[in-house]
């Protein structure tokens, strides 16, 4: 009998290793924790319905052989994420692990595709790391409603998502021919419907129905971005740009994500 690889075991180890290795490095100083790998079908719907209402691009789109998206998440060490609680200026720790995560996460999709094409996989990049559209306030490909999809977690404030290793780290992805997701649930347009309500209400912005935010959270924002009723996101996109001016995404601020 022949047994093949096992493909997403090696992902994960060599994913592991390429984070070992990269924290070793003299001019890395952020830690990271235990890395999450999760794999989506572009066949699933949902990509449908996100291309659809615009909120993302759809995997077939960037690379039409692509069959499964394969993401990863890499935690930031709890003490970096706790560094950024409270405060108006992201701290010192948090903005250090934005960036040398981004050049973590490209690593990583180097060496998933390394991995892929040992087992005759072929495989694409989603997007730039610089990828930010300020008209929409967002990217046009988003890692986190790919790892939705995969089943990675549930979305929180200004766009988080919160996995079982925490909200804050890195999230990227690669698209594969190869065919290796769970089998997805087929929903109906209502049903795509709601999850699109659920998705936006989790995200707390302004424009969704039923969003109301804790006085706490509130207060948490150093742009005076949120109200009750949810955020606005230009003013925290024109927040986030005096943080970053190439990428002003909330994850550079991030201030709300632990409500
Ligand atoms: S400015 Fe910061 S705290 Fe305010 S909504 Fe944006 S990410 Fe959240």
């Amino acid at each position: 009998m022949h047994i093949g690889v096992d493909i997403k075991g090696k992902i994960l180890t060599d994913v592991k290793d390429a984070i070992k290795k990269f924290e070793a490095r003299p001019d890395i100083k952020t830690r990271f924790g235990e890395p999450l790998i999760g794999y989506a079908d572009s066949r699933n719907p949902i990509f449908d319905m996100y291309f659809s209402r615009t909120i993302c691009d759809h995997p077939k789109r960037i690379y039409r052989p692509g069959n499964t998206v394969v993401v990863h998440f890499v935690p930031f060490a709890p003490e970096i994420t706790e560094s950024n609680r409270g405060g108006e200026a992201p701290s010192e720790d948090w903005e250090r692990a934005f960036n040398e995560s981004m050049w973590l996460s490209m690593r990583l999709n180097g060496v998933i595709r390394e991995a892929l094409d040992t087992v005759g996989r072929l495989s694409s990049c989603t997007n730039t790391p610089t990828d930010w559209n300020e008209e929409l306030c967002r990217e046009e490909w988003s890692h986190k409603l790919a790892a939705f999809a995969a089943g990675m977690g549930e979305f929180g404030p200004a766009g988080c998502l919160k996995t079982k290793n925490g909200f804050a780290g890195r999230f990227g992805s690669i698209i594969t021919d190869g065919q290796y997701a769970e089998a997805f649930e087929t929903l109906d347009s209502d049903q795509l419907e709601a999850l699109y309500q659920k998705i936006q209400r989790q995200y707390a912005y302004q424009e969704a129905e039923g969003v109301t935010c804790s006085q706490e959270m509130i207060k948490a924002c150093p742009a005076g971005a949120i109200s009750e009723k949810g955020i606005d996101r230009k003013i925290c996109q024109a927040h986030c740009k005096t943080i970053d001016k190439y990428i002003p995404s909330p994850e550079v601020c991030g201030k709300c994500f632990f409500y």
